[in-house]
């Protein structure tokens, strides 16, 4: 499978249960809801609106990955 159609399966799963996640204020990556730290930013604020949710995921869903991975990030 692409990673495209990987990341647009991941963004369908969101939207279907948008109270799963959240979105992180920081990188504005979603991360599920459980996670007290943003495994991309180590960020610790998040905006848990469902509504915001879903419109990160389509967002996230429809283009390319830009943002680098967390391996990428450590020493
Ligand atoms: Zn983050």
């Amino acid at each position: 499978m692409s990673d495209m159609a990987e990341r647009a399966r991941r963004a369908a799963r969101i939207v279907e249960k948008p109270g799963l996640f959240k979105v992180c204020e920081g990188c504005e990556s979603i991360v599920i809801r459980d996670a007290n730290t943003c495994p991309n930013c180590h960020g610790y604020r998040f905006d848990e609106d469902p509504q915001r949710v879903i419109e990160q995921a389509h967002i996230l869903g429809s283009r390319p990955q830009t943002s680098v991975k967390p391996g990428d990030l450590e020493d």
